[in-house]
């Protein structure tokens, strides 16, 4: 939360002074055409340059550099820890101006850019810093006459394409980790959201990472994106967003350097709750939580809700009357819960599979009213396995439930679904709990609880959700070969 009021934030907003250039070696540079318009109001907040192929080639020659013959990859993990840390404070020290451009470029409320997504790109900077210099090499045990050394090393030059979601703690879940690595980085950030992934790469200048190390270019996916997944010298593509577009990232893979390519995509999660929940309260309103959380525009989101028919009536009655409760408004009041959709076109898009949920038969229990840009919380009971509402990722407010007779048929139903991002279940058995967490397939399953974690435990997806890990030491694997060295001695 954060304690600055209202009218304060909308002062700070009018008097915001964004950078605009690309960050590439260490400076800006480019001419600031192309607006950023506020999901807030529809008016541009500033216009920001554009990459093309010349200028993703600077950023990566910039990182090629920094890497092949910069300090950087060459420091005592030691000192990359210490210019981590300074990041981090100096990321901490600018929280509320990070925060503010946040919800100005993608309309999530302030009291959670300032008090959920800037405290975990803080928590994820220092955490990656202190791990730099704990890690350790392997010597197997070999014979009396040979030595063998098993080294990880820093891949090279790591580009990161991320979406505007949540802009910084995507981005940070994989610049945190490759540069604590001793790589070097090139980010584009979502075309929706470049101004507050360009402030980070201002105060990582400021904070001493040598020019070159931390590079930002803004473009169109289409162009700048697939210029960096086409790239010959990034070694590593990172990629945070759409199915859709993961796969284009294996195709510039394929058909340029086989370079590395980690994927987290879309998600339909499911949301198991069975009769014996150890409170139904709870599972209704964090199943409400859940899908309206960031207006539904979350990975995670728990869109399909499974419940056992028992108490199908009670839980969604309760969802229902949670979503109905939400407060939604202006990003900028701390008092707001949920915010605008991020763009025009995604609220058509949104719009859209309503309608198709509508036209399938679903029944609509709460929402589906558009007013400008924002979309009522929107509940559907009566969903069917095939409907599209079951099938597809809305990324918006709109949740699908589903009623279930027994715990195989929800197991059945749960993983009914090309995706395997997350899951939960909700009951007091403890065998039920393990043996439902065995059967469904994902990369996370909650018990009893939803969206809960820290940095120590891996993130990411099965299936058609990808197959890269962020967070956790496992994260680092991404980010280094190993080396094996063999001694005669
Ligand atoms: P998106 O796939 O449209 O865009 C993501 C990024 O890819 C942006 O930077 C965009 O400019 C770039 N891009 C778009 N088209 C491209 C192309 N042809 N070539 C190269 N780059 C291209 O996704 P979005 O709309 O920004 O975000 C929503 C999606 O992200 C949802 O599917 C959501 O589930 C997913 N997401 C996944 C996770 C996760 O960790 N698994 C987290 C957040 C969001």
């Amino acid at each position: 939360m954060t304690d600055v009021p209202y009218e304060e934030w909308r002062a700070r907003a009018a008097g915001l002074v964004p950078h605009t250039g690309h960050h590439i070696g260490g400076e800006f540079t480019g001419t600031a055409a192309t607006p950023v318009v506020s999901p807030r109001d529809g008016k541009t907040i500033a216009h920001v340059a554009s990459a093309g192929r010349p200028e993703v080639d600077a950023a990566v020659a910039a990182a090629r550099r920094a890497f092949d013959t910069g300090p950087w990859p060459r420091l005592a993990p030691a000192e990359r820890k210490a210019a981590l840390l300074r990041w981090a404070d100096l990321i901490e020290r600018d929280r509320s101006t990070i925060a503010l451009l946040i919800s100005l470029e993608m309309g999530k409320p302030i009291s959670e850019s300032y008090g959920i997504e800037l405290r975990a790109v803080i928590n994820c900077v220092r955490w990656y810093a202190e791990a730099a210099d704990k890690q350790l090499d392997e010597s197997p045990r070999t014979g009396g006459s040979s030595l063998a050394l098993v080294t990880r090393e820093p891949v090279g030059v790591v580009a990161a394409v991320v979406p505007w979601n949540f802009p910084l703690t995507m981005a940070a879940w994989k610049i945190a980790p490759a540069l604590a690595s001793g790589c070097t980085a090139v980010l584009k950030p979502a075309e929706e959201s470049p101004l507050s992934a360009l402030h980070l790469a201002a105060l990582a200048a400021e904070a001493g990472l040598p020019p070159g190390v931390f590079n930002v270019v803004n473009g169109p996916g289409e162009v700048a994106g697939r210029a960096l997944g086409e790239h010959p010298d990034v070694d590593v593509l990172a990629f945070t967003g759409s199915t859709e577009v993961g796969r284009h990232f294996l195709r510039y893979a394929a058909g340029s350097n086989l370079k590395r390519v980690w994927l987290e995509l879309g998600g339909k999660s499911p949301n198991i709750i069975l009769p014996d929940a150890p409170d139904l309260d709870a599972a209704a309103d964090t199943a409400a939580w859940g899908i309206f959380f960031n207006a539904g525009e979350m990975c995670t989101a728990p869109s399909r809700l499974l419940v056992h028919r028992s108490i199908a009536s009670r839980v969604v009655d309760r969802v229902v009357a949670r979503a109905e409760s939400l407060r939604t408004g202006d990003p900028l009041d701390p008092s707001t819960e949920m915010g605008p959709l991020v763009s025009l076109s995604h609220h058509a898009r949104v719009m859209s599979h309503i309608q198709a949920a509508k036209s399938d038969g679903a029944r609509l229990r709460t929402g589906a009213t558009a007013d400008g840009r924002f979309i009522a919380p929107t509940v559907f009971d009566q969903v069917k396995p095939d409907m599209r509402l079951a099938r597809e990722e809305v990324f918006g407010p709109v949740l699908a439930v589903l009623e279930f007779d027994s715990v195989d048929e929800a197991i059945t139903l749960a993983n009914d679904t090309d995706y395997g991002l997350a899951a939960a279940v909700w009951t007091s058995d403890l065998s039920t709990a393990h043996k439902v967490s065995r059967s469904l397939r994902a990369g996370t399953v909650w018990v009893n609880c939803y969206e809960e974690g820290d940095m120590s435990v891996p993130f990411g997806g099965v299936k058609q959700s990808g197959h890269g890990r962020d967070k956790s030491l496992h994260a680092l694997d991404k980010y280094t070969d190993l080396k094996t060295t063999w001694i005669e001695l």
